[in-house]
């Protein structure tokens, strides 16, 4: 299989340390707000990746944490908390806060239909191996206490920002982002791996530790959570291009120097999904969720369709027009998909020649985009219904795009005419033609449906 490695910045070849076996890491939320649809795009990708991997013959052992403490705003003791701030906010404890935007992440996979992973592991669950690393750390002079916080010394390394080319721009802009001026610290890239000091004295959750109660920096939980279930060596790691640097960057920092040797060999960045005018992002508050999506009656399969019609490498651009034509697409599907019925013998050969094409697909850093038009080719051949019917399922192992579930929750009759609908009242306004546009408007709001114009494009809701 060829994958694009972020750490060599080429397409390589994907070598497992042992054949056969993949053990795979992808960094999971920090559970203070709702996931929105830019966060999911990753865990789409990485699933689809799982399931890939798992298609062409690979045993996946995959694991995710859960950070349920320490997550800061910025990167130094001048950060805020945010799974803190949210636990003020909503004057709750922080555990509660956890628990609870845990499961609305875990409600989004299930309506994305991903994998929850085999190990999923909140951060609070492993101080214990913190400890350890950040002792060894020390021992190995990688780290140093200051003012009552362990910090680690990113000058001992003979490359540290190893996503880049640029060992200082690129690295000087992250730290003026994300590290301010913390004084506590020798250079200004250094990062805490345990704290016992800080602004926030009310922090809710503290743990004993050789250099005093407190708790642990953000990074330093995924090399924990990592070495603890997957060991020494891990053959891949997955998360958005936003943790690159500095998260990623640090993790091979602290797990390298611990270790002593070369941590992970394919590292597997997923770009972000933008608005318009930028990024999908909390702090502006600009972001959609997949409760809106499901509010405002579109099947989030439609969003993850519209994700995989793009590759995972290059960044998507969210519309609401767009999510109607990868809505229409996706009712077509289904469409077809349920008027296919059983007509006699599978065409072996046929058969075989679509799924070398599916796997050729996967293999060629996963090309999803050609994943979804070798599906729609199926569709359009003339196979015979059975071929099709084992052809798709297959496809459907991997995209899990619920082709072949009977109750569908939304009316797809209804939701087809809507769209249709929209698409000529789009039409009409590219014309001019504004009475037109607006009949159309009318026509669907007395029967229930409501256009919403955005900056997106047209997003509707049915009025109960
Ligand atoms: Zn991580």
């Amino acid at each position: 299989m060829k994958l694009y490695n972020s750490l060599t910045r080429k397409v390589e070849d994907f070598i497992t340390n042992k054949p056969g076996v993949v053990k795979m890491y992808t960094c999971g939320p920090t559970v203070y707000d709702y996931a929105h649809l830019g966060n999911y795009r990753s865990y789409i990708f990485e699933d689809i990746l799982e399931k890939s991997l798992e298609y062409i013959g690979y045993k996946v052992n995959r694991v995710m944490n859960i950070t349920d403490i320490g997550h800061l705003t910025g990167d130094s003791d001048a950060g805020k908390d945010k799974m803190l701030e949210k636990a003020k906010e909503e004057n709750k404890g922080i555990l509660d806060i956890a628990a609870f935007y845990t499961k609305a992440f875990k409600d989004g996979f299930d309506d994305l239909n991903l994998k929850w992973p085999d190990t999923v592991i909140p951060a609070t669950s492993c101080i214990d191996t913190y400890i350890e690393i950040i002792k060894k750390l020390l021992e190995k002079e990688y780290a140093y206490q200051s003012g009552g916080n362990i910090y680690f010394d990113i000058s001992k390394l003979k490359k540290y920002n190893v996503f880049s080319n640029q060992e200082s721009e690129e690295m000087m802009v992250g730290v003026r982002d994300s590290v301010s001026d913390d004084e506590n610290k020798r250079n200004p890239g250094d990062f805490a791996l345990w704290f016992t000091k800080s602004k926030f004295e009310n922090q809710a959750l503290k743990w004993n530790s050789p250099w005093g109660e407190g708790y642990p920096g953000w990074h330093i939980e995924c090399s924990g959570i990592s070495y603890k279930y997957l060991g020494e060596y891990l053959d891949i790691h997955c998360g958005g291009i936003d943790n690159k640097f500095p998260h990623h960057t640090n993790e091979i920092a602290q797990s390298e120097s611990f270790i002593g040797h070369k941590w992970c060999n394919y590292w597997f960045h997923v770009l972000h999904l933008n608005l318009k005018n930028g990024k999908m992002s909390k702090s502006d508050g600009s972001f959609v969720t997949i409760n809106d999506l499901k509010k405002l009656v579109y099947n989030p399969l439609s969003y993850k369709l519209m994700c995989l019609q793009s590759s995972y490498r290059k960044e998507l651009v969210f519309s609401f027009d767009a999510l109607n034509s990868s809505q229409t697409l996706y009712n077509k599907i289904l469409n077809k998909v349920n008027n296919l019925k059983e007509d006699g013998k599978l065409d072996e050969e046929a058969a075989s020649e679509y799924n070398k094409k599916f796997k050729e697909c996967i293999e060629n850093d996963l090309n999803t985009a050609m994943m979804i038009t070798t599906l729609l080719d199926v569709i359009k051949s003339n196979l015979n219904n059975t071929t099709k019917i084992y052809l798709l399922k297959e496809f459907d192992k991997v995209l899990c795009l619920d082709l072949f579930k009977k109750e569908q929750n939304i009316d797809v009759k209804l939701e087809a005419f809507i769209l249709e609908r929209i698409e000529q009242r789009n039409e009409a306004k590219k014309n001019k033609n504004y009475a037109l546009a607006d009949q159309i408007r009318e026509e669907l709001l007395e029967n229930g449906v409501e256009l919403l114009d955005t900056r997106e494009g047209t997003k509707y809701t049915i009025r109960k």
